[in-house]
Order: C-alpha cells, then sequence, then structure tokens
C-alpha cells in the first residue's frame, strides 16, 4: 500500500503533458545521469526526429514494469522490451536495469521516437521510421570517430 501512495505522485506528474498540446522543442530527461541525459540529447540531435518526446524518464526495472501496468501496455517479460512510449503523454520510458551502453541505447531511442513519428503503436510503423533514424546516428558515431583520428593526428 505504501507503495502505491508513492507511486501516485509520481505518475500524476506525467499527467500535464496530455493537456498542454502547444509546440514543444524542449524535453526533459530524468533520472538518467548527467552523462547519460548528454548522450540522449546528442543523439537525439543527430536523429532530429520529426515529433520530439515530452520528457524520457529512465527508471529501474520494478518501477517500468508498474508504469506500462498504470498504462495498461502489454510488456514481454523476456528480453524484448527495454523501453517504451506512451503516446498520449510523449513519454519515453527507459529500463534502466537493461541499460547496455550508447549503442543500446541510439538503437532502441530511434525505435521510441519512430512510434512518436507516426504516431503509431505499430512496431513495424516504429521500425520504418527508426531506419531514417539510425541512419542518421551512424553519421553522428562516424564524424565523431573521425574527429578522434583528426586529434591523434595532430598530436
Ligand atoms: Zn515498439
Amino acid at each position: 500500500m505504501k507503495l502505491a501512495i508513492w507511486l501516485v505522485p509520481f505518475f500524476l506528474a506525467i499527467a500535464p503533458a496530455a493537456q498542454t498540446q502547444a509546440i514543444n522543442d524542449t524535453y526533459t530527461v530524468q533520472g538518467a545521469t548527467p552523462e547519460r541525459e548528454a548522450v540522449v540529447r546528442r543523439q537525439i540531435q543527430a536523429m532530429q526526429p520529426l515529433v520530439l518526446p515530452y520528457r524520457i524518464r529512465f527508471v529501474p526495472h520494478w518501477q517500468y514494469l508498474y508504469a506500462a501496468k498504470v498504462y495498461r501496455l502489454h510488456v514481454p517479460t523476456g528480453m524484448g522490451s527495454k523501453m517504451f512510449t506512451h503516446l498520449p503523454t510523449r513519454s519515453v520510458f527507459v529500463d534502466e536495469d537493461r541499460y547496455d551502453g550508447e549503442g543500446w541505447l541510439g538503437h532502441w531511442l530511434a525505435h521510441e521516437l519512430g512510434h512518436l513519428a507516426t504516431n503509431s503503436a505499430s512496431e513495424e510503423d516504429a521500425e520504418r521510421a527508426a531506419l531514417e533514424y539510425r541512419k542518421r546516428l551512424q553519421k553522428l558515431s562516424t564524424s565523431s570517430s573521425a574527429e578522434k583520428k583528426t586529434l591523434v593526428g595532430s598530436r
């Protein structure tokens, strides 16, 4: 019971997003370390998504499952689920316990941004939009490794 009481303000905090339909070019990143937040922002900038999330929330696994339940989403219990997007509030939930590096983050963020871009819960629609985003991400990683090479070369 205590747990439920504590979680009410946690999820109520998300509610205003549904009412705010104004154009937003900003989003918040919650629950992430400053390093991870910087990675998220760099990756999203590189992907130039059609629709930005309202917020990205890193949560421990148990909270992730709870959020999915609150939103009545079916989340497979196997390895398949790492992130999900609640479309009406444009909230992306990231299962922090599954975090597996920048490549992992970019790959699955592209998928979630695909859901937002197509405003569709269909995995096929999300993946189709994600393809373009992943291409843009690849450019980001190629240009940053080129930068590193230049730096090494100039020494
Ligand atoms: Zn999906």
